[in-house]
């Protein structure tokens, strides 16, 4: 069977001047239904004093206010849409990993253009094709018809009723190819699969597809050693924006954005200001194809930068943005320094005698005077004084800043069930 290489080669392959054209005819488009149809954006650019036809290059998107994500969750939803909701066919919702989930209303073209195509492209690009079976725990909609699309069968949550032992037996008997997971969780499945007495490597399981958590290459390598699985690229995204925003090509060396659905900055958290592109900072996303609730300059909240523009090996034109290091509300100061999981961890693999699952301890609100680090040892560890003074080392070199570690038995930490959380907060709330 021939197979194409890019799922949309028009788009993947555009040139860089057709592609901003393409950009600033959407913004454009975007930017006025938001004013004329929607009173959270009129009243925003009103106050602002901006008006879409003061959008005439790209860069005049430095016009428009910045978007906090609590006020426009805190907006009631009639105000923030741009199509009355008794005209909506669709709707779906967001994860809810930083707070309660939203309800998030699309028209038709935003479900087939956005929600299913963007995942699509994805998957496509990440290596699923025709025959593939994927296992998946979600059993959204729009990640079938993608599928649907491209030829994938998929083995869904409420197969086995959920349960992990379950699961991994039907992936047996059904022959599933991908396993589309968080990586945490993946190897928590692998894990489980041979204590089951199940050798993955004589499976038809080839791939895990990782999903929208952080994770680095040691953890990456060990699984793939220790299973003989590839992790496929990765991919980036937010349900709020309409689904995948970028994803990584065979190359794995960036995620290139999709520059035609979404328009991606890069701000200081602290001042609002834009950074040049290689400088790292906060993701703000402007959706330029999303009609029925459109974000405008939205505050991501993940760190990340978009790498200085050069030609992929792939083909691929689209820009590329660098792997998320995590998100601010998932971070602890200390000493100055702001500390991400992703920061951590990378020591915590490469440490021989320590377990995967770890966590970064704030007990104190606000800067913390040392980094505090709870991580598991294997079984085969005998000397724990000396672990523990070798990992605090390790760390303290590592990342700049004091650390305390504690060291628990393999197993004692909560495991991660959709995604790790890896900061825990013990101090209590006011
Ligand atoms: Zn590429």
């Amino acid at each position: 069977m021939i197979q194409k290489k890019y799922w949309d080669p028009e788009i993947e392959t555009m040139s860089s001047d057709a592609l901003r054209k393409l950009q600033l005819s959407r913004l454009q488009e975007v930017v006025s239904r938001a004013y004329e149809k929607s009173n959270l954006y009129r009243q925003r650019f009103d106050t602002a004093g901006v008006k879409p036809t003061d959008i005439n290059r790209l860069d005049d998107i430095k016009k428009l206010p910045l978007l906090e994500d609590a006020e426009f969750r805190a907006t009631p939803l009639q105000d923030r849409l741009t199509v009355p909701i008794s005209q909506i066919p669709v709707i779906c919702s967001s994860g809810g990993t930083t707070g309660i989930p939203s309800p998030l209303p699309r028209t038709q073209r935003d479900w087939e253009n956005n929600c299913i195509a963007r995942q699509a492209r994805a998957r496509w690009t990440a290596g699923f094709r025709p025959g593939d079976i994927a296992q998946e725990r979600t059993n959204y909609e729009c990640t079938g018809a993608a599928n649907k699309l491209i030829g994938v069968q998929r083995l869904t949550l409420c197969a086995g009723r959920g349960f992990l032992d379950n699961q991994i037996r039907l992936a047996q008997l059904l022959g599933v190819t991908i396993i589309v997971d968080v990586p945490s969780f993946a190897l928590r499945y692998l894990d489980r699969a041979r204590e089951l007495g199940i050798d993955i490597k004589q499976t038809k399981i080839r791939a895990i597809w990782p999903g929208s958590e952080t994770w680095v290459e040691s953890y990456k390598k060990r699984l793939e050693a220790r299973y003989g699985v590839t992790f496929l690229p990765g991919f980036y995204g937010a349900s709020d924006t309409g689904g995948i925003e970028a994803n990584e090509c065979e190359y794995y060396n960036g995620y290139h954005i999709f520059a035609d659905h979404v328009l991606f900055e890069i701000i200081d958290p602290e001042t609002g200001d834009v950074l040049e592109d290689g400088q790292e900072g906060e993701l703000v996303v402007t959706t330029l194809t999303l009609e029925a609730l459109p974000l405008i300059r939205w505050r991501a909240g993940d760190i990340t930068s978009i790498l200085p523009y050069e030609p992929c090996p792939c083909g691929r034109t689209l820009p590329k943005m660098a792997r998320v290091r995590g998100r601010i509300a998932q971070s602890a100061l200390v000493k100055g320094k702001r500390i991400f999981p992703i920061d951590v961890e990378e020591v915590i693999f490469t440490t021989p005698g320590l377990g995967e699952e770890y966590q970064i301890i704030v007990d104190t609100p606000g800067e913390q005077d040392r980094l505090k680090v709870k991580a598991e040892y294997a079984p085969e560890v005998t000397s724990l004084k000396g672990m523990k003074g070798q990992v605090e080392e390790a760390l303290t070199q590592a990342l700049g800043v004091p650390t305390e570690v504690e060291l628990v038995p393999g197993r004692s930490l909560e495991h991660a069930f959709f995604k790790a959380q890896r900061i825990i907060t013990t101090y209590p709330k006011s």
